[in-house]
């Protein structure tokens, strides 16, 4: 089954003004279970706003999101809200985890949010802090670890959850070539570990050669690269 299919996409910013810019004009996309996918595209094609409409952040002007079988494409913000908690991991270029919690803190509480027991939660945090190989990290603050490391404690607190698919925006686009490589093979291990779905928006396209598929973002719609 598909765990996220955007139809006939169209997201046009300022519209009616001398600055309207028309970003996304009927992109198409569908994200089988267990699929990792590259988004490339030059910088401005729509990235962002591509993966803010299928992370539930923004809304299309028009066209449908359908997210784990649930279109929620007119879903009220309550709904939509629920559906990103409940469905999606979000990790960026920059890690932002909270600067005064420690790296199992930041993945802990997010499962407290969810509803997830204090101690059910912090096993699982352990469990994903080995995976990443920061054991030892877990009672550091992010100013403690490296880059690399407080990139690889926010893919861990992105899958605190569980979520269905991961939307990943540059993951590693601040880090050097080297730690990049390293950090990156991280994440496509828990990716593949947990089955998880995800698009993940990439300049880097040695690391886009090693996810099953590749996406261009170019003119307003995907294609197959
Ligand atoms: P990318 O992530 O590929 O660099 P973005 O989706 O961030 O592209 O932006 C696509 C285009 O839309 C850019 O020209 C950008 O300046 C413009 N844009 C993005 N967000 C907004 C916004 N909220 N208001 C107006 N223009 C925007
Ligand atoms: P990120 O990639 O970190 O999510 P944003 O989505 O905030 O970044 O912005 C992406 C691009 O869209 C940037 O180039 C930014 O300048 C542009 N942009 C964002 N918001 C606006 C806005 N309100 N008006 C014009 N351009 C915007």
């Amino acid at each position: 089954s598909d765990v996220l299919t955007l139809e006939m996409i169209e997201k046009c910013y300022n519209r009616g003004k001398p600055n309207e810019i028309a970003v996304l004009k009927g992109a198409n996309l569908t994200i089988p279970r267990g699929e990792v996918v590259a988004l490339v595209a030059p910088s401005g094609a729509g990235k962002s706003t591509l993966l803010h409409i299928a992370g539930l952040l923004d809304t299309p002007d028009s066209g449908r999101v359908v997210l784990g079988g649930q279109d929620l494409s007119g879903a009220s913000d309550r709904r939509r809200t629920a559906a990103r908690r409940a469905d999606l991991g979000f990790v960026y270029q920059f890690h932002h985890l909270l600067p005064e919690f420690t790296a199992l803190e930041n993945i802990t509480l997010p499962q407290l949010a969810n509803g997830t027991p204090r101690k059910a939660a912090e096993v699982r945090a352990k469990h994903l802090l080995e995976r990443v190989g920061l054991a030892a990290r877990a009672d550091h603050r992010p100013s403690a670890l490296s880059g690399g490391e407080q990139q690889r404690v926010a893919f861990c607190r992105a899958l605190a959850n569980g979520p269905k698919l991961l939307l990943a925006d540059e993951p590693t686009g601040n880090l050097d070539p080297a730690t990049s490589d390293t950090v990156f093979g991280a994440l496509m291990e828990l990716v593949r570990d947990t089955g998880l779905s995800a698009l993940i928006a990439t300049h880097n396209m040695e690391l886009a050669a090693r996810m099953d598929r590749i996406l261009r973002l170019d003119g307003g719609r995907l294609e197959d690269a």
